[in-house]
Order: C-alpha cells, then sequence, then structure tokens
C-alpha cells in the first residue's frame, strides 16, 4: 500500500491510497486544480481513482468532492445520514452510501468505517487494509473512544490529529464559543491528547506515524512533532515520523 496527504488541515484535507493500481481518496477539501497540482507534484496517477469517501460535511474534507468526481468520474461514498444532510451540496455525482461500521470493499483495499466523535452528522475514522497492510486515520476527533482506540492497536501505520497546544489554543486569537468548540468532545484532539494515545498505540511493529490536521493558530508542527517524540525517545522501535503540512504534500509513503 501506498499513501499520502495532499493537504491536512481545517483549510482543506485530501488523503491518497494506493494499490495494485488501484486509488481511491479519502475526503477532498482541495479545489480541482490544487488536487492535481499536488497529485502531479506527488507524482501520482490521477487516472487510477475510481472513488472517493467521505469523511464527515465540513468543508475542508467535502467543499472539493463534488467537483473532483464529475472531473474524474469518481464513486462518492459517504454515510447514509451524511448524505441525507448533503444531498444537495454535492450536486450531481455518483452516490454510494454506507452505514457507520461497514467495511468498504475496493477491490485490493478495504475500510473499515468506524464513529467518531465529532461535530458533524455522522463522522467517522477508517483503518485501511490490503491482503498484508493496514493503516489507521483517526482527525477530527474531539475524543479517543474505546472503539476507535481499540481500532487503532497493531496497525503498520497511522494518521493521528495533533490538532492544537492547549496553552496556544487557550491564550491564542479564537472567540470563546471556538476555543470552547475545538476543546469539547466533539471537537479536535490536542498535541497532549494525540500523545496519549500515541503512549498505548505505539508498538514494535508501527513503521509509520503521520501526525494531522495541525492548527494554523493554535499549534505548530515543531510542537506537534515535540510532543509525539516524547512518547516515541523511549520506544526501542520507532516509526518514521511525518508531519503533514497544509500547503503541500507528504512524500508518498510505502508500506
Ligand atoms: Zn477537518
Ligand atoms: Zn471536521
Amino acid at each position: 500500500m501506498r499513501f499520502c496527504l495532499l493537504a491536512s488541515g481545517s483549510k482543506g484535507n485530501s488523503i491518497w491510497i494506493e494499490r495494485e493500481g488501484r486509488a481511491l481518496v479519502i475526503d477532498n477539501g482541495l479545489s480541482c486544480v490544487e488536487f492535481f497540482k499536488r497529485a502531479n507534484q506527488a507524482g501520482l496517477v490521477t487516472s487510477k481513482i475510481k472513488d472517493i469517501v467521505v469523511s464527515h460535511e465540513h468543508t475542508d474534507h467535502i467543499g472539493g468532492v463534488g467537483p473532483l468526481a464529475r472531473k474524474l468520474n469518481l464513486t462518492v461514498h459517504m454515510t447514509r445520514l451524511a448524505a441525507l444532510s448533503q444531498a444537495t451540496r454535492l450536486g450531481v455525482v455518483r452516490l454510494k452510501t454506507f452505514e457507520t461500521g461497514q467495511t468498504l470493499d475496493f477491490g485490493p483495499i478495504s475500510l473499515q468505517t468506524m464513529t467518531g466523535s465529532h461535530d458533524t452528522v455522522d463522522p467517522i475514522a477508517f483503518v485501511v487494509k490490503t491482503n498484508s497492510k493496514s493503516l489507521g486515520l483517526a482527525t477530527d476527533l474531539g475524543v479517543m473512544t474505546n472503539l476507535i482506540h481499540q481500532n487503532l492497536r497493531n496497525l503498520d501505520a497511522l494518521i493521528l490529529e495533533f490538532n492544537h497546544d492547549l496553552n496556544m489554543l487557550l491564550d491564542g486569537p479564537y472567540p470563546f464559543f471556538l476555543k470552547q468548540r475545538v476543546r469539547s468532545r466533539l471537537g479536535h484532539l490536542s498535541n497532549e491528547e494525540a500523545a496519549l494515545a500515541l503512549k498505548t498505540l505505539t508498538h514494535p511493529g508501527l513503521k509509520e506515524l503521520v501526525l494531522a490536521h495541525i492548527s494554523q493558530t493554535n499549534n505548530t508542527p515543531e510542537l506537534a512533532r515535540l510532543a509525539a517524540e516524547s512518547v516515541l525517545a523511549d520506544q526501542a522501535h520507532r516509526p518514521n515520523l511525518t508531519v503533514a503540512s497544509q500547503f503541500s504534500p507528504t512524500a508518498v509513503i510505502e508500506l
């Protein structure tokens, strides 16, 4: 399996997953122009994409889904409840709905879906699997639930939200209601919360760790990295660490 975060953060997210010549995209908050530019920059071939899956209906995840689906003739996969709430927003697309908890089958790639904790109708987190590799994806998560934590154990790779530094958020420019939203059970994971989860999720088989959805206002890539490093420092086997960016794609990570 290879994967690449074309963008990560509150201005737009897009994750590319590929196996045996078939690719799927999870979320797209980028314009078509930006999506193609970044895919090209990462050396990815867009004709391989057949499907796009939506984690939840915030603009940074769904904003570019309709245009990209029309441009590349993709099937859009969304939970039934999320689709109901977004009926008009996607425009005309080939839509396939599913119930949270279902495993979606894309030939050599399967996607296990699980309920998230976020302020949208039916947010989901994922475990991506091929016959031999596994990748967990959990961002936009107010709290690390038992369900998600259990499913993220013993994977080959993890994409985990390190959204904000608590002090930067509390001392920062956000209005109080927004600070409260970010901190709530339906908001985002702080560096400290993500590091705490990482402590019990890291294991000798974890090869790749990506820190994702890092706030530009309430965090820095360095603080997120420090929080993760503080957990990994006393591990005998350390995963490769990638810090995803809002502005440019990560390297294509091979599992
Ligand atoms: Zn988001
Ligand atoms: Zn969100």
